[in-house]
């Protein structure tokens, strides 16, 4: 099943615990807009590259499209489908006035060297310059897009149309317009959304926590939760896991992992796979690197208490159901991630009023609206005896609707 396969069924499941209409239903089920062309770029050694790229628009009712911009080599059209109706869906669950889109470019970033990453990111913005803007479509970065390369789409944009806001693009760096506090907004948000829920999901004190994926959301979730004194027993990046069952120094393995370019080896760890690194016992498990990894053929195996999705997509409807019979609890990935789009929201609103606001204005105000949704979440939970999933979607849902109408 695709990522939007498993979009498509979320959006059914929804329906299942809340009668929304019909043709309400049909229509989130496909893009407002899909736009999907090749560009060429030249490569330092003079020849050409072509590159797939994308932007799908998939629903604006409750603001202009706001979504990330991933360059991946396993990005496809299907992928970033999903992504834009997860999007549209997670500005709902959080109630900012944005709708839901993403972007994309079919590409290992890791081939290229700078002057050809700048040239992707120029000719990205050169190919969808029309249909993005600060009231229409607000760009981010999503896996391997950095604040550098939003600042290259910025000044691109700025230099095609003579935009002076800055808007356009969100997660850029603090230098050129960027916000306060987006590098940590992501897995800060997870953490505020963990700590209104931990213990009504029956986690207290000092947790075991096992984090796949160490980038931007993974690593940084690591760094928060040791802060506040949890043990990260595992955590993984592509290249495969480490473990300590005594706890992790995450200081130490991110010096590590700048050194040696992965996780793997770092002194008085074992090593472990990805897949056996799901499978860990521990308190909370936090997906953080790409779609489809909590499946119907692990989902038994599971070694964790709770999830905490800040991935977009790890777990699969059927891996849903199985896990909700086990009685392990799923914080869903519109919720548990959406502390990256609020921030970026921030950005836009501070770069339209011309305002900078302070890191702990920053984070108050994204505590405030975590706290508050993650409340609202879990309430419609218990009102239809339903996971936590379901209980977001039929949240989003009625808002957009509400915006419909
Ligand atoms: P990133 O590129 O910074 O990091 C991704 C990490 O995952 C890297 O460490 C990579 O090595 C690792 N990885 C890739 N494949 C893996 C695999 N099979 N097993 C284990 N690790 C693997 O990306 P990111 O921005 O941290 O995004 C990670 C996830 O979080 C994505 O699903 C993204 O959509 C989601 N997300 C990110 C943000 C954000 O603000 N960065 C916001 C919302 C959602």
């Amino acid at each position: 099943m695709s990522a939007f396969d498993n979009a498509l069924r979320q959006l059914s499941r929804a329906q299942a615990v809340f009668p929304f209409e019909e043709s309400f239903i049909e229509k989130l089920k496909t893009p407002n807009h899909i736009h999907e062309k090749n560009v060429m770029i030249d490569r330092d050694d003079g020849s050409k590259m072509d590159i797939e790229v994308y932007r799908v628009q998939h629903n604006n009712a409750r603001g202009p499209y706001k979504g990330g911009i991933r360059f991946h080599q396993q990005t496809d059209l299907q992928e970033v489908k999903a992504l834009a109706l997860w999007m549209a869906i997670k500005t709902a669950v959080v109630n900012i006035p944005m709708g839901g889109g993403k972007g994309g470019a079919t590409v290992d970033p890791k081939t290229l060297s700078k002057t050809e990453l700048e040239r992707l990111s120029r000719a990205w913005v050169r190919a969808f310059v029309d249909e993005i803007g600060p009231q229409k479509d607000v760009p981010a970065p999503d896996v391997n897009t950095t604040p550098q390369i939003m600042d290259w789409m910025t000044d691109e944009y700025q230099k095609l149309t003579g935009d002076k806001t800055g808007a356009t693009f969100t997660g850029k760096s603090v230098a050129h317009g960027g916000s306060l506090g987006r590098d940590r907004a992501t897995a800060l948000g997870g953490w505020f959304v963990f700590e209104t829920l931990a213990q009504r999901l029956g986690l207290l004190g000092s947790i075991k926590v096992v984090i796949q994926g160490f980038g931007n959301a993974g690593a940084t979730a690591a760094k928060i939760w040791s802060e506040h004194g949890h043990k990260i027993i595992a955590v993984s990046d592509s290249r495969g896991g480490i473990v300590n069952e005594g706890g992790l120094d995450i200081k130490a393995v991110e010096a590590w992992k700048e050194k040696t370019g992965k996780a793997e080896g770092f002194p008085g760890s074992r090593a472990v796979s990805n897949e056996a690194l799901l499978e860990l016992p521990c308190d909370l498990l936090i997906p953080a690197a790409l779609e489809n990894q909590i499946l119907e053929h692990n989902a038994l195996q599971i070694g964790a208490k709770v999830i905490l999705e800040l991935a977009n997509g790890p777990t699969s409807p059927e891996a849903d159901d199985i896990l909700f019979d086990r009685g392990i609890a799923v914080i869903p990935d519109i919720l548990a991630n959406a502390g990256g789009v609020t921030v970026s929201t921030f950005e836009w609103e501070q770069n339209l009023k011309g305002e900078k606001w302070s890191v702990e204005d920053v984070e108050s105000r994204l505590k405030k609206i975590m706290t508050e949704q993650a409340e609202d979440v879990y309430r419609l939970s218990q009102e239809f005896g339903t996971d936590l999933r379901r209980a977001a979607f039929v949240l989003a849902l009625r808002r957009i609707n509400e915006a419909i109408k």
